[in-house]
C-alpha cells in the first residue's frame, strides 16, 4: 500500500536528510518544501522585491516555476538553483515569506497537487498540520539547537557554502522562534504526530526508529 509520510520539524532538525534515505528505501518521492520558501525568497531578492509585498511576490508566484527533481535538485525557472537557495540570508528570507497567508496558499496548493497519488515523504513545518493532515505517518523531528547548528555548519562546508557556528546558531534560533510565532501554520507538532528527538541518534538510528514506525503502516 502506498501512503503519505510528513516530517516536520526546526530547522537543521535533519529532516530533508532522513527523509532522503527512507525515501531511497521505499522507492518514494521525496519533496523538500522548504525549497520552496527558499525559491520564493530568492526570486523576490532577484527582481527586488521587498520580502514583505505580499501582493507583489504572489503576482510574481503565479509566473513562477518551481520543480523538485527526484535527485534532489531544484529549478527555478528551468535554472538549477541548489546552492543559490541555501545561503544563509535566503533561510531566512524563506522564513520571512513563509509568514505571508497567500504566499502559504498558494505553495500549499501546490504541494498538495504532488502529494496526492501517494508514494511522497515530504519535510517541512506545516506538514502534519495543513498540507498533508491525512498523511498515514507523521513524525515531528526535534533535536536540540546546539546539534542542529553543529549539523548545518557540517553539511554546509561539505556542500561548500561559507559559514559560521556562531552565525548559524543564533539564525537557527531566530528561525525555531519566528517560525514558532508566527500567525499562520506556525510550526507545531501535529496531534497524532510521534515526536522523534534525533539529538543524540546517528542518522541510521532516526531511520530505523522512523521505518519500525512505517512498517506498522504498511
Ligand atoms: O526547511 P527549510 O529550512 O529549508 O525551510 C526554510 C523556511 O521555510 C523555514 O524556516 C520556514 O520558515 C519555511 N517553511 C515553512 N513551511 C514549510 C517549509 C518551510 O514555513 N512547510
Amino acid at each position: 500500500m502506498m501512503i503519505n509520510i510528513a516530517i516536520d520539524g526546526p530547522s537543521a532538525a535533519g529532516k530533508s536528510t532522513i527523509a532522503k534515505a527512507l525515501a531511497k528505501k521505499y522507492q518514494y518521492v521525496h519533496l523538500d518544501s522548504g525549497a520552496m520558501y527558499r525559491c520564493v525568497a530568492y526570486k523576490a531578492k532577484l527582481e527586488g522585491i521587498a520580502i514583505d509585498d505580499e501582493q507583489k511576490i504572489i503576482s510574481m508566484i503565479e509566473n513562477t516555476v518551481i520543480e523538485l527533481k527526484p535527485d534532489g535538485s531544484i529549478y527555478l525557472d528551468g535554472k538549477q538553483v541548489n546552492l543559490e537557495i541555501r545561503t544563509n540570508e535566503m533561510s531566512m528570507g524563506a522564513s520571512n515569506v513563509s509568514k505571508l497567508p497567500l504566499v502559504r496558499e498558494e505553495l500549499v496548493r501546490r504541494q498538495q497537487e504532488m502529494a496526492k497519488s501517494k508514494g511522497v515523504i515530504m519535510d517541512g513545518r506545516d506538514i502534519g498540520t495543513v498540507v498533508l493532515k491525512d498523511a498515514e505517518v507523521k513524525i515531528f523531528l526535534t533535536a536540540s539547537a546546539k546539534a542542529r547548528a553543529e549539523r548545518r555548519y557540517k553539511e554546509n562546508l561539505e556542500k561548500g557554502v561559507e559559514s559560521d557556528l556562531e552565525v548559524l546558531t543564533k539564525e537557527i534560533e531566530a528561525r525555531d522562534y519566528q517560525d514558532s510565532h508566527r500567525e499562520h501554520s506556525p510550526l507545531k507538532k501535529a496531534d497524532d504526530a510521534i515526536e522523534v528527538d534525533s539529538s543524540n541518534l546517528s542518522i541510521e538510528e532516526v531511520v530505523s526508529k522512523i521505518e519500525e514506525i512505517i512498517s506498522k503502516k504498511i
